[in-house]
C-alpha cells in the first residue's frame, strides 16, 4: 500500500490497479529523490539541469497513452497521475515533460505519417532525441486559430518556412520542433518537423522568467527554412488537427495544475505544524485551519474533476470543453491554493527553500498556457450556448 498522502484527503489513489499504483509510487519517489534536489538550485540560475534526462529514460513513463512504437499505452488515467506526480515537485520539471510527451510526441502520434511515427516516436520515447512544439508567436497567443503569421510554401522542391515563434518551451536544445505554419497557397495550417540543425532555424532563449525559470522557452525565427515534403506532418490538414493535439495535452495541463496546488498545500500543512508562535503550533489556530481546509477543498475537487476527465478520455468521449473547462476550473483552483499556502507561511512563503515561492510564481505559467482563462471559458461558452464569441 501507498503511504497515506496528505493531498489525497479521499483516496482516489484506490481506484487505481496495484499495478497502476505501484507506478504511481515509483515516480512520487524517483520525484523525491532525484528531482526535489536540484530544482531550487536551477531555478534560482534560469538552467535546465540536462542531467534530468538520463534521470528520466530509465523510468519509462515518456508517451505513457500512445500504443506502439515502444510506448507503455496505459490509460490516459494514468498520464494524469504521473503529470500530477512530476509538478507536485516541480512544475517546470512537469512542463519540460508535458511539452516532450504530450504536445511533441502527441503531435506526431495524432499527425503523423506511419514512416514519421517509425522515426521519431521511438527515440523520443527513449529520450534519446527531445521534442518542442511551436505554435505561438509573437503577435498571436489566443488567435492561433484563425491568426498565424508564419507562413509555408512549396517550392516545387521543398517547404519553405518563414515567421517567428514565441514562448516555445524546449526548443533551445530539443532535436526536434514541429513548427505550425499557414500555408500561402490553400490558407491552411500545417504541420513540419523541424530538425535543430535545419538552415533557417534559430532559437534565442527568452531571458528573465519570473515562472518557470527552469523550462529553455525560445522565440524561433524561421528565415527561408527549408523542409522536405516527408517532413511534413502528413495527416494535419488545417487547425482542427492542431486542436485535437491541443484537447489531449490540455487535460494533461489539468492535471499538472493539481500536481501544483498539492505540492503547495503539502508543504504548508507540514510547516504549519512544526511552526510555533504564541507558544503553540500555528496549525492549532482556526484561522490558519481555514487556510488549510480551503486548500484541501479545492485539491479535493480539482482531483475528482480530473479523474473523471481522464475517464472520458479513455472512454474516447472526450471533447473540447470538457479539456477546457477542467483546464479553467483547476487553474483558478490552483491559483488560490497556492496564494493560501503562501499566506500561512509568513514571511518563508516568499523564500525559494521552502518551495511554495516557487509554486505561486510557476503557477502563473500553467494559468496561461495552454489557452487562457478566458480562451477556455470561451470554448466552453460556445459549447453551452452555441454563440461563438471569440471575434465579434
Ligand atoms: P494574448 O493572446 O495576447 O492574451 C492576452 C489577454 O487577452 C489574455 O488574458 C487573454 O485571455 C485575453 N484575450 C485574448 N483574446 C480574447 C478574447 N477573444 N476574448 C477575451 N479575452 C481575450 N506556446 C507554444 O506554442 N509552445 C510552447 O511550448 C509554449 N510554452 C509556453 C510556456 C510559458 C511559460 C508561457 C507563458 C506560454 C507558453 N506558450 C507556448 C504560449 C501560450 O500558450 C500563450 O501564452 C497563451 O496561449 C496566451 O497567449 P498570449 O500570451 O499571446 O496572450
Amino acid at each position: 500500500d501507498l503511504p497515506p498522502i496528505d493531498g489525497d484527503f479521499y483516496n482516489l489513489d484506490l481506484k487505481l490497479t496495484p499495478e497502476q499504483r505501484e507506478l504511481q509510487l515509483k515516480v512520487r519517489n524517483f520525484m523525491e529523490d532525484e528531482i526535489r534536489p536540484l530544482v531550487n538550485d536551477y531555478w534560482k540560475k534560469d538552467q535546465f539541469p540536462f542531467e534530468i534526462i538520463d534521470k528520466f529514460k530509465k523510468m519509462n513513463i515518456v508517451g505513457v497513452p500512445y500504443e506502439g512504437y515502444g510506448c507503455p499505452n496505459l490509460p490516459f488515467l494514468m498520464e494524469g497521475i504521473i503529470a500530477q506526480e512530476i509538478a507536485r515537485v516541480d512544475v517546470s520539471t512537469s512542463t519540460f515533460f508535458g511539452v516532450h510527451s504530450g504536445l511533441a510526441m502527441g503531435s506526431i502520434y495524432l499527425c503523423g505519417s506511419e514512416e514519421q511515427k517509425q522515426e521519431w516516436l521511438p527515440k523520443m520515447q527513449k529520450m534519446e532525441k527531445i521534442g518542442a512544439f511551436g505554435l505561438t508567436e509573437p503577435n498571436v497567443g489566443s488567435g492561433v486559430a484563425g491568426g498565424l503569421e508564419t507562413t509555408c510554401k512549396f517550392d516545387g522542391e521543398n517547404w519553405v518556412l518563414n515567421g517567428q515563434k514565441k514562448w516555445i518551451g524546449n526548443a533551445t536544445f530539443a532535436d526536434v520542433t514541429i513548427i505550425w505554419a499557414r500555408d500561402l497557397d490553400s490558407n491552411q495550417v500545417k504541420g513540419f518537423l523541424v530538425k535543430k540543425e535545419n538552415p533557417g532555424f534559430e532559437t534565442e532563449k527568452i531571458q528573465d522568467k519570473m515562472a518557470l525559470r527552469i523550462v529553455q522557452n525560445a522565440i524561433i525565427t524561421l528565415t527561408d527554412c527549408k523542409v522536405p515534403e516527408s517532413d511534413r506532418l502528413q495527416n494535419a490538414n488545417s487547425f482542427k488537427d492542431t486542436a485535437n493535439v491541443l484537447r489531449m495535452t490540455r487535460a494533461g495541463v489539468a492535471w499538472q495544475a493539481v500536481g501544483c496546488a498539492r505540492g503547495a498545500y503539502e508543504s504548508a500543512l507540514k510547516y504549519t505544524k512544526k511552526r510555533e508562535q504564541f507558544g503553540r503550533p500555528i496549525a492549532s489556530y482556526q484561522l490558519v485551519q481555514n487556510h488549510l481546509v480551503e486548500m484541501l477543498s479545492n485539491l479535493t475537487s480539482m482531483q475528482t474533476l480530473c479523474f473523471r476527465l481522464s475517464e472520458l478520455q479513455d472512454q474516447g468521449l472526450l471533447k473540447d470543453e470538457h479539456a477546457s473547462l477542467a483546464k479553467v476550473y483547476c487553474s483558478l483552483r490552483m491559483r488560490d491554493t497556492v496564494s493560501q499556502a503562501r499566506e500561512v507561511m509568513g514571511g518563508n512563503g516568499i523564500l525559494l527553500e521552502y518551495d511554495v515561492a516557487r509554486f505561486v510564481a510557476d503557477a502563473e505559467a500553467i494559468y496561461s498556457y495552454e489557452g487562457t482563462k478566458e480562451i477556455n471559458s470561451l470554448i466552453v461558452g460556445r459549447a453551452i450556448t452555441g454563440y461563438s464569441a471569440f471575434v465579434s
